[in-house]
């Protein structure tokens, strides 16, 4: 079973052997969620919900939708 290194804790997570880019995992280590970005070698960059500009300015229109003043 292929591994890769977990970016969040540096430890050792097994992925799967049909993984493919941007499949997700997570490690047993940390529990962190991660993000394949590279398959030789197999790479891994931690999963980031709101990691793009446009997703949080949306989750701020929705935070005022919301507001019930
Ligand atoms: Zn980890």
């Amino acid at each position: 079973m292929p591994t890769s290194i977990c970016p969040e804790c540096t430890e050792e997570v097994f992925v799967d052997a049909e993984i493919e880019q941007g499949d997700s995992v997570s490690c047993d280590e940390c529990s962190a969620k991660l993000v394949v970005v590279g398959l030789d070698p197999i790479e891994l960059d931690l999963y980031d919900e709101a990691g793009e500009e446009g997703l949080a300015i949306e989750d701020d229109f929705h935070t005022y939708g919301y507001d019930d003043n």
